[in-house]
């Protein structure tokens, strides 16, 4: 057998537990030696020749906590060698370590182990691990994408909706690149689970699919595309710590944006139609560091845009609901409400959760004073940037205005 993985072999006597060394790729298996004895094959791709060590009575221990994240050590008596192992399959990584132990007692193996030749697997050539297609010429149409491929960037290769779904159902990648393509619509059902990383900039995308998954997704580049809203698709990709919309035709960013995207670092809507941002990126004790805002149409005078207090019993009902942590969905409330209740925001004075009654202002804010570096364009010298803020009674509504210097005190 043999099995595709991460390695690192480390000798306990010269590195004394820690080493610096990475693991790298490379196969792991099990064959028969001359005198008919199971053998540990180890083989990194950046080197030439495979290590053999002798299982039978010479394993000091299978270290396997970790097994089912596809991690596992084994470790050689002599030389005393520890053999770790990274990335694997579970399933195959779990049939290895049963087989090893078996070997190191002399007991016989399964029959549907099978050896593996020493010299096939000292052949074996490294997989592809990337692919750069720069031009439609390049695209392999026929014999498809090698299924170890961790990064793909297919550039300027007239790419059109419906994408070619095989580049979905690469399990591998990590990064993936569509950039400069005319892509209209992404597949649905995307589930990648390793990807970190896609640039999808300068295509024709309208929108962004509600059901993608991609739990490690990091960074995401949607700039230069025709997005005429910020799709509540991306609030559920709650891992993000890069996103650029820039250059698209959005008006509005969400007001939980911060809630929703905890990670969030870096954040790009320049060249955009917003005209305020909301006060949640102006607060502070978020992630938030990078905040592009060039070229949007600034609204640039301080102003009262709502004034609403005649408290309502629905107002106080869904307070109560965030102030008191109630549970609620679909099932026992209605919809509305949960999309009410989901999507509130919280007073600029006193953090209260408001809904359909409160007072709102939009003014000019330096994000500088809460850690947020603020790119606009040099017209605007200031680096000010216009906060819509609301409060949740009279009593703070006053309150802001004073501080914004739209009332004497
Ligand atoms: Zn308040």
């Amino acid at each position: 057998m043999k099995l595709d993985c991460k390695i690192k072999i480390q000798d306990r006597q010269r590195t004394n537990g820690s080493s610096t060394l990475k693991a790298a790729k490379g196969v792991v298996g099990l064959a028969k030696s001359n005198n008919d004895e199971w053998v540990l094959v180890v083989r990194l791709f950046k080197d030439t020749n495979a290590t053999q060590y002798k299982l039978r009575d010479n394993v000091q221990a299978l270290l396997h906590r970790c097994i089912n994240n596809g991690m596992a050590t084994i470790q050689i008596k002599m030389p005393p060698h520890d053999v770790q192992l990274c990335e694997a399959n579970v399933e195959s990584l779990k049939t290895l370590l049963s087989s090893v132990r078996l070997a190191s007692t002399g007991s016989n193996l399964p029959s549907s182990i099978r050896s593996i030749s020493i010299n096939a697997v000292e052949k074996l050539q490294r997989p592809a691990l990337q692919l750069i297609v720069n031009q439609a010429i390049d695209y392999p149409t026929l014999k498809g994408f090698p299924s170890t491929l961790e990064k793909l960037i297919v550039n300027a290769a007239h790419l059109r909706t419906p994408v070619d779904r095989r580049i979905f159902t690469l399990k591998n990648l990590h990064t993936l690149d569509l950039s400069d393509n005319n892509i209209t619509e992404l597949p649905s059902g995307i589930q990648m689970n390793h990807l970190h990383t896609l640039i999808i900039r300068s295509n024709q995308l309208k929108s962004f699919p509600n059901d993608i998954k991609c739990p490690t997704l990091k960074h995401l580049d949607l700039s230069q595309n025709q997005l005429e809203k910020f799709d509540v698709a991306l609030l559920n990709i709650s891992t993000l710590e890069r996103l650029n919309l820039s250059s698209n035709k959005i008006k509005c960013i969400p007001r939980i944006i911060l809630r929703v995207l905890p990670q969030l670092q870096v954040f790009n809507v320049a060249s955009n139609l917003v005209r305020v941002i909301p006060n949640s990126i102006a607060s502070g004790g978020t992630r938030l560091h990078t905040f592009h805002y060039d070229d949007n149409p600034l609204a640039t005078e301080k102003m009262i845009t709502c004034k609403r207090f005649n408290t309502t019993l629905l107002e106080i009902a869904l307070r109560a609901v965030i102030k008191y942590r109630i549970p609620y969905d679909f099932k026992t409330i209605p919809r509305t409400l949960c999309l009410l209740l989901d999507e509130y925001e919280t007073c600029a004075h006193c953090a209260s959760a408001c809904f359909i009654r409160f007072g709102e202002i939009i003014v000019p804010k330096q994000l500088s004073a809460i850690g947020v570096t603020v790119h606009v364009t040099a017209a605007n010298q200031s680096f000010a940037v216009p906060v819509q803020e609301r409060y949740c009674s009279i009593k703070c509504f006053n309150y802001g205005l004073k501080r914004a210097g739209m009332i004497q005190m």
